[in-house]
């Protein structure tokens, strides 16, 4: 896969982050601050709206650069920003063009489960898990229980409870 977690390092004070970012960029929320010295520059130029409330662009106010960007807050607690060309940003803001690589919730967990770890959750039932499991299913009905429990980073017994499936008692795991 395109892209890695491992992005160059980035001070506050020295302009923008985003020639330090890979063009795949993972950045961590609330983990080592990276988050707020890549955001400080960083608007928001169009949400992708509808049901895909994880995806928006946008734009760095010094170097110009656009940004695709998946705020995934409910497994991993990460920003997956995709660096895009100008005919790119062009093409969603003039015409809703959006590249596909964000363009499902299970593609975005997709991406954290290779370059990134899931969050644990203490509450094995926690609304988080709960509803991420049963937006995947709405999503692609097909999906079976172990792959949401790939993508979830959980055991299969738990993610069959998740969704009320089975008759399944601790411990899950
Ligand atoms: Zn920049």
């Amino acid at each position: 896969m395109e892209g890695s977690a491992d992005n160059a390092p980035c001070k506050a004070g020295e302009g923008c982050c985003c020639s330090t970012l890979s063009d795949l960029a993972v950045v961590r929320m609330g983990w080592d601050g990276l988050d707020e010295r890549v955001f400080a520059t960083l608007e928001r130029v169009l949400d992708h709206g509808g049901d895909l409330w994880w995806l928006y662009l946008s734009q760095c106010s010094i170097c110009a650069q656009h940004w695709m960007i998946a705020q995934e807050e409910r497994i991993y607690d990460d920003y997956f920003l995709r660096r895009l060309d100008a005919a790119q940003a062009q093409a969603i803001i003039a015409h809703a063009r959006w590249p596909d690589e964000f363009i499902t919730y299970e593609r975005v967990l997709k991406l954290g489960r290779t370059l990134s770890s899931p969050y644990t959750y203490v509450e094995a039932l926690s609304p988080g898990l709960v509803d991420t499991a049963k937006d995947l299913r709405r999503a692609r009905p097909e999906i079976t229980v172990e792959e949401i429990a790939d993508l979830l980073g959980i055991s299969p017994r738990h993610a069959a409870r998740l969704l009320g499936i089975g008759r399944w008692k601790w411990p899950w795991r």
